[in-house]
């Protein structure tokens, strides 16, 4: 049983879908006019986790989902006209440098990803219902919602009219009704991005984007709507308002999750304070990815993180210790008869997500696996059995692959950084043996051990390790 806390009832309770056979979850994706940074990164290792965890409870094939990537907006326009490009240049630059760096982070791509400019046909079409209805209205080439139309307004947030009008810091414009009201849909200019619509050439508002694509590809109610907590306002307060007046009430969705901030010291991570971490530039330091994933796991997701060089070290010091296990346990590959995932942890997993519980129980595994390895290497106990400790060994692993954690062999894992030049280096002397050049092998191999590389000959081949 799966339970998750809804922003929107403020309670965890059961997660029971409307059809089990076909679960639906949608993600607010990103706005790609630049590099992603970790908090960006956040919620995608959040909400594939969330994925990993329902798949495992209801199929393989029981959940799609959506996440969109906003390719047309100001801050993308400004960064084409910046580089003299069209937006589409820098759109396509970006969305492929947030599937790599996300990918590293051992991210699943999602199952759509529905793009904003290839569906404005599904938002004119909101927007014309909206005004039909009497919750929305043309006004000097924009549409804008009218807030006051809907008396529910505020739900999500949950703060009263004044506090949303401050909080949203909205701007006061001529062409609106009452200051709260949002736009739906803006002219563009000559020269600027746009579409032809009953209004005039222009295009759409960022909160149209989400409400029209979760109908058009999930449905009028999804079960799990996911993002960061700095949407719940006004952007998810919005695609609410936007999505229940077009749906004759239905609620949009059945459970709101909401991840919680990076933190940079005492300030939320962020492209306008100027205090990002990305992590190409982590991976580009020699950082694996899944220290970065283990990192973002590391706090539970409503928590706030803060982010610091101690962090990244002790995710990675977690992984060394749990791949040195793996290490040592070799002669129990491919032994073990359970594709069992730890019951514990599980069950950690389950409640709300708990990622500290789950990854202090992959420690408590890896370390009681470490203690058998050793009794049963020294024949201190008769209990621990060959088979018994392949099971654990495989359960272990198992466990820690269904979070996208321990997916490389231990070897690889030590030999790290560099490796593929030395790799390159034992081929060549491979070679020069071959050809008898037993000089230039032997060159190789004493330069290789100048950097603390240990060749193994083997009638595989030859493999190396670090001294
Ligand atoms: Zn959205």
């Amino acid at each position: 049983m799966i339970r998750l806390h809804d922003t929107l009832t403020r309670e965890k309770r059961e997660f029971v879908p409307q059809d089990p056979n076909r679960i639906t979850m949608y993600v607010c994706g990103p706005t790609v006019y630049g590099r992603a940074h970790i908090g960006n990164a956040r919620p995608a290792v959040v909400f594939d986790t969330l994925a990993r965890l329902i798949r495992h409870e209801f199929g393989d094939d029981s959940l799609i989902y959506a996440r969109n990537v906003t390719d047309v907006d100001d801050k993308i326009i400004a960064a084409a006209e910046a580089e003299g490009v069209d937006p589409s240049v820098i759109t396509d630059r970006y969305e492929r440098h947030y599937l790599e760096d996300m990918r590293a982070l051992g991210v699943r791509d999602p199952d759509l990803a529905p793009h904003a400019t290839q569906e404005i046909g599904s938002m004119t079409s909101m927007i014309e219902r909206l005004m039909v209805l009497g919750n929305a209205y043309a006004a000097e080439g924009h549409v804008l919602f009218s807030v006051p139309s809907d008396p529910d307004y505020g739900v999500l947030s949950k703060r009263d009219r004044d506090a949303m009008i401050a909080g949203a810091r909205v701007e006061v414009a001529p062409y609106k009704r009452d200051p709260a009201d949002f736009v739906l849909w803006k002219p563009s200019p000559e020269g600027v991005i746009g579409w032809d619509s009953p209004w005039g050439r222009g295009r759409p508002g960022w909160h149209v984007e989400c409400s029209a694509m979760i109908e058009r590809h999930l449905g009028e109610t999804i079960d799990i709507h996911g993002g960061g907590l700095d949407l719940i306002f006004p952007h998810h307060e919005n695609e609410i308002a936007q999505s229940r007046c077009a749906h004759g009430g239905l609620p949009l969705a059945r459970f709101w999750v909401h991840n919680g901030f990076v933190d940079m010291g005492a300030e939320k991570m962020s492209k306008s304070l100027g205090n990002i971490v990305t992590p190409a530039e982590l991976l580009a330091q020699g950082h694996r990815g899944e220290t970065l994933r283990l990192a973002l796991l590391s706090a539970h997701y409503r928590q706030p993180l803060p982010w610091t060089e101690a962090l990244v070290d002790q995710a990675k010091a977690t992984l060394d210790r749990w791949y040195r296990v793996l290490l040592e346990l070799r002669p129990f590959v491919g032994a073990g008869e359970t594709d069992e995932v730890d019951w514990h942890a599980l069950e950690a997993l389950s409640d709300d997500l708990n990622t500290p519980a789950f990854l202090a129980r992959l420690s408590a595994m890896s370390d009681h696996l470490w203690k058998l390895r050793n009794q049963y290497i020294h024949k201190q106990s008769d209990t621990v059995e060959f088979q018994g400790l392949a099971d654990l060994r495989d359960t272990f692993l198992n466990t820690a692959r269904m979070l996208g954690l321990l997916t490389e062999n231990p070897e690889a894992w030590f030999r790290g950084e560099g490796s593929s030049d030395i790799d390159a280096k034992v081929k060549a002397r491979t070679e020069a043996k071959k050809s008898r050049d037993f000089a230039t092998a032997d060159r190789i191999r004493d330069e290789l051990k100048a950097e603390g590389i240990i060749l193994e000959d083997g009638p595989g081949g030859t493999t190396w390790r670090r001294e």
